[in-house]
């Protein structure tokens, strides 16, 4: 390739992006070719009709790195730099959003999705490497991702970040302060990076897709303040604000409470995205009235967790029945199952994942009921995975999990070749911790297919996780605990 003329068509791109007109056209040559550390352009050559735009920046970058533009452990920060020129400016994206959604608001999105694609915000390279499978059980069919799109870091980026001095700015990663902020050592680049603004309620809201994407245009819905996540009224009817808005897009909240909420507690966000998880599937085991609420139709979810779906065509009825059922279970307590509500320091155990949607007119929230207490026999949570799983599966389990998408670290994929290795009496041993597992399945193991034969085995897995993360469990006993709460909940 090239350089001139890459330079020349990277151009093209920006203008096309939108962020420029025709009249910019040597301006911002000029600034890629010293962004990459050239000094001369033959402006002879003619701009290309057909652009390959990956191929153009990984030439730009080689380029960049050849001439000494880009330091070690700079690299990502370099390539935001660069993408940033086929990203208009905040306003710029803000007013093509607002116009494609006067149109439909799924336009809106798809022209948001593409430019964050288009600029590589979403490593979607990355995020190919994915694996993924299937698990059929009595609930329907879970998903299981192995989870290999975060780069891991090398240990000489880890040693120099130990080094740096800790900066408070911006204050985390979901701040809004991160919209074309350059990116350090200790924080990912993000001058390619944009936020659509959502006023929710009189309080501005940015819409942002997930680098990392975990499914289908799988986007973060962020406060403007950086204050600590909290469950409250105001959460179900920003959930329910935020489906109206985005009618073809799901939305949920982590939990605000540590072992049974999400990794960043600090600040108040929330993920939506457009895809249907196994649990939005699951049908209504049990339905229930709301005397109260007459206009809900109100049922428990056939799930290996707790759930109570209410749904109705008037938000203001959902939202209120939803802060009614999430203050009884905030006081509910129920010793048979270790279920408690507050200890006797008056320390908060009880909250709920909520989960919004649309179904055609009409609106649907899932509660889902968590309980964060911890005891001598499950000092790291009664409703958590319990140790017998950690060698699968120890994090949090949140949002994305609950509702039937496993997340599993990218390590299983060469641990699991090796139980697979074992089974066929290839090897000897596995790692320690998964052993034991790895013992039961060769003994169990009846010449099937060993790739599917694994897979199903750790899709039991998964389903286990939930069952130890739902406070009623789905056996006689829990479903009877179950219905005393249903009968304290409908109870004026
Ligand atoms: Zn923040």
């Amino acid at each position: 390739m090239n350089i001139s003329q890459a330079i020349i068509d990277f151009t093209t791109l920006a203008i096309r992006s939108g962020g420029y007109m025709a009249m910019d056209r040597v301006y911002v040559q000029n600034k890629i070719l010293a962004l990459i550390g050239e000094e001369t352009l033959d402006i002879d050559m003619k701009p290309s009709v057909e652009i390959d735009g990956q191929a153009i920046s990984a030439f730009l970058i080689q380029t960049a790195k050849k001439n000494g533009q880009i330091k070690a452990g700079f690299e990502s920060i370099f390539e935001a730099e660069l993408m940033d020129f086929l990203t208009p400016p905040p306003s710029v994206v803000n007013a093509y959003f607002a116009e494609h959604y006067h149109q439909d608001p799924k336009e809106a999105t798809d022209y948001f999705y593409e430019l964050c694609c288009q600029n590589n915000y979403i490593q979607t390279s990355a995020i190919a490497k994915n694996r993924h499978f299937n698990f059929d059980c009595q609930y329907g069919q879970l998903e299981i991702t192995i989870n290999l799109s975060k780069p891991e870091k090398d240990p000489k980026q880890i040693a120099l970040e130990k080094k740096l001095p800790k900066a408070d700015y911006p204050k985390c990663l979901l701040c809004m302060e991160n919209e074309g902020y350059l990116g350090r050592l200790n924080h990912p680049a993000r001058t390619n990076h944009r936020l659509i603004r959502m006023n929710l309620d009189g309080e501005s809201w940015g819409f942002q897709y997930s680098p990392y994407a975990y499914f289908n245009e799988h986007s973060i819905i962020l406060s403007e303040l950086h204050r600590p996540m909290k469950i409250s009224k105001q959460t179900f009817q920003r959930l329910l604000r935020i489906v109206e808005i985005l009618p073809h897009y799901f939305v949920g909240s982590n939990a605000d409470l540590p072992i049974v909420g999400g990794s960043i507690l600090s600040h108040d966000h929330y993920q939506a995205g457009r895809h249907e998880f196994p649990m939005d599937q699951a049908e209504i085991r049990q339905y229930f009235e709301l005397p109260d609420y007459l206009g809900v139709t109100a049922g428990i979810v056939n799930w290996p967790m707790s759930v109570i779906r209410l749904s109705g065509y008037n938000v203001d009825e959902l939202v209120e029945a939803s802060q009614s059922i999430f203050q009884k279970w905030q006081d509910y307590s129920d010793k048979s199952i270790e279920v408690v509500a507050k200890t006797v320091d008056g320390v908060q155990h009880h909250t709920v994942t909520p989960i919004a949607r649309r179904r055609g007119n009409q609106f649907e929230i899932d509660l889902v009921l968590r309980d964060n207490n911890v005891s001598t026999e499950y000092p790291d949570g009664i409703f958590h995975p319990h140790p017998e799983l950690h060698h699968i599966k120890k994090e949090n389990i949140g949002l994305i999990e609950v509702m039937g998408l496993a997340i599993l670290p990218g390590r299983l994929k060469s641990e699991l070749e090796k139980i697979k290795s074992y089974i066929l009496g290839e090897i000897d041993t596995v790692a320690v911790y998964h052993q034991e597992w790895a013992n039961q399945l060769k003994e169990a193991y009846q010449d099937a297919d060993i790739d599917y034969y694994v897979s199903q085995a750790l899709g039991q897995k998964f389903l286990t996780v939930l069952e130890h993360a739902g406070v009623f469990k789905d056996t006689v006993k829990g479903q009877e605990a179950f219905n005393r709460f249903i009968a304290e909940v409908i109870k004026n």
